[in-house]
């Protein structure tokens, strides 16, 4: 582990955007190094506002309970298992660092995590039987144990009556369900993290500070921002670009060999929002169904029970659109900017591939109320087009990465470390924010912090987030006694 006393920089670390992944990083980082000091600088007003707030995103704690795109069919036809068990296995991980903080006091999680039934809807022959094989392959794991599945019309109901009122009763359909599935305001959490981390810790946010450059001195960082129409700079050993959209902006500026390798593909969401309470109270699930053929993994439909602020909304998306911004309050330019000698063949490479992409993004863009509320009819065939208005949700920046092949789109999350552990950056999007405890342990371990002690940080981190997750009967006990899965179902 570095000595900190040998480093004459302003701060330890500085973390640059107070979303999720950054106050992940630093929930960490202080609970296994309590001395370590950080700062974290946000553009914006307030915390978590950007992709990490409760309506720019869908709230699913992602655990591969109903996502039918994270169990694909592979070119053999079989049903491939390994992302939905590897995304389990994450955030059930974001549920244990929950637990543990919430029995040591640290955070409360009725603030931020409601357990809500998972559910996978489908109809027609096709889809019914893959989910049924579905079923049958991930009721043999552990953590898929209690997965309940029904084609029965009536018990189906039972669960989603506002998916089956008005359904034509001679298509087939079925649903699986998992009943300890979370909807989680993301925004609610990262204001947790910061809450307990500005009042225990030496964690200062300076808000409405836009850091707009950073270089590498001889063994530290300088970063620069502006804060009340003023240049400032900060020196510290080690930068987190925890940006989100940005985050690739920032990386070229670091002109680390490591970040030339990317360039970033915006696509924009939104939602269908129903606020009336005769409705809202009728569906307490998130209910992921099936994208359409050859469609983008960001397109999965689902009709989301969701609790923000108190409030119970439906929501139903995402609709994508095409946009030049990298942040919901980013700039038009900010595609243009990101286009550099290194990734601008990639990128016209890339859009050359994706043509079906291209002409979805279109295709979308280009839908108005009612061919939106078409949409939501196949998933809820009683849908009334007076309840639902349109919201925008938050910016997905897609990752474009050179490689010998060229240019590829990448779905996923990537990070993005300078080969002495001073700098990680975190870029992509999926799936976001359930993992972030899974990333951002990812990012620790290759840090300078613990590169050169690496049996150190596995102890305290172990310690931290223990690994129920192999025990099914560990898992109902954190639920019931300590996440509180018994106070919402
Ligand atoms: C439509 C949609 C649906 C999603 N659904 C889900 C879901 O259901 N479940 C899930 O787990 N994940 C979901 N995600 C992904 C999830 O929202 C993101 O992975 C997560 O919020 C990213 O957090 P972050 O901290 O990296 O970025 P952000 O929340 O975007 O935070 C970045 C912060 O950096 C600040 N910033 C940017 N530039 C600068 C700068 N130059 N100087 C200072 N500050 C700066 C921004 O203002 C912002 O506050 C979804 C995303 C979208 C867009």
């Amino acid at each position: 582990m570095i000595d900190l006393k040998k480093n004459n920089s302003d701060y330890d670390a500085i973390f640059v955007g107070a979303g999720i992944m950054s106050a992940t990083l630093a929930i960490l980082l202080t609970e296994i190094y309590p001395e370590i000091n950080i700062l974290i600088l946000e553009k914006l007003d307030n915390a978590g506002k950007e992709s990490t707030s409760a309506f720019n995103n869908a709230g699913t704690g992602h655990a591969a309970n109903c996502e039918l795109n994270y169990t694909p069919i592979n070119n053999d036809g079989e049903i491939e298992l390994k992302k939905a068990l590897s995304i389990n296995n994450s955030f059930e991980k974001s549920l244990e660092l929950w637990a543990s903080l919430y029995e040591t006091g640290k955070i409360d999680c009725k603030k931020f995590l409601r357990f809500t039934p998972h559910i996978s809807f489908v109809s027609g022959e096709k889809d019914v039987s893959f989910l049924e094989k579905r079923y049958q392959l991930l009721s043999g794991f552990n953590e898929f144990k209690d997965m309940e599945l029904s084609s029965n019309f009536s018990e189906i109901s039972s669960w989603v009556p506002l998916i089956t009122k008005n359904r034509n009763k001679n298509i087939k359909i079925a649903a699986t369900r998992v009943k300890r599935g979370t909807d989680i305001d993301f925004g609610a959490l990262t204001s947790e993290y910061l809450k307990y981390l500005v009042k225990n810790k030496n964690v200062e946010v300076n808000y409405l500070s836009e850091v707009f450059d950073l270089n590498k001195l001889d063994n530290n960082w300088s970063v620069h921002f502006k804060k009340d129409g003023k240049r400032k700079n900060l020196v510290a050993k080690y930068i987190f670009l925890g940006a989100g959209g940005k985050s690739i902006t920032l990386l070229q500026k670091s002109k680390i060999p490591e970040g030339k390798l990317f360039g970033g593909f915006p696509v924009s969401g939104k939602w269908l929002i129903c606020e009336n309470n005769e409705l809202t109270r009728q569906h307490n699930a998130k209910v992921y169904g099936k994208a359409a053929m050859g469609s983008p993994p960001m397109s999965v439909p689902h009709l989301d029970a969701r609790w923000i602020n108190g409030q119970r909304y439906l929501l139903f998306g995402p609709f994508a659109g095409s946009t030049t911004k990298f942040l919901k309050e980013g700039s038009f330019f900010d595609l243009f900017n990101s286009l550099k000698i290194n990734n601008i063949l990639p990128a016209v490479d890339v859009g050359f591939k994706n043509s079906d992409l291209i002409k979805y993004l279109i295709s979308e863009s280009i839908q108005n109320h009612s061919s939106r509320i078409k949409s939501l009819k196949k998933m809820m065939p009683s849908a009334n087009s007076n309840d639902w208005y349109l919201k925008n949700a938050g910016q997905r920046v897609q990752i474009i990465k050179k490689t010998q092949k060229g240019g590829v789109l990448k779905f996923g999350t990537e990070i993005v470390n300078s080969s002495d552990g001073s700098l990680s950056a975190l870029l992509g999007a999926s799936p976001g924010a359930s993992t972030a405890v899974n990333i951002m342990t990812e990012v620790l371990r290759n840090s300078c912090f613990f590169k050169e002690d690496k049996e150190f940080f596995e102890n305290r981190i172990s310690n931290l987030i223990t690994p129920y997750c192999k025990y099914q009967e560990n898992i109902k006990s954190r639920n019931n006694s300590i996440l509180g899965f018994h106070q919402f179902t």
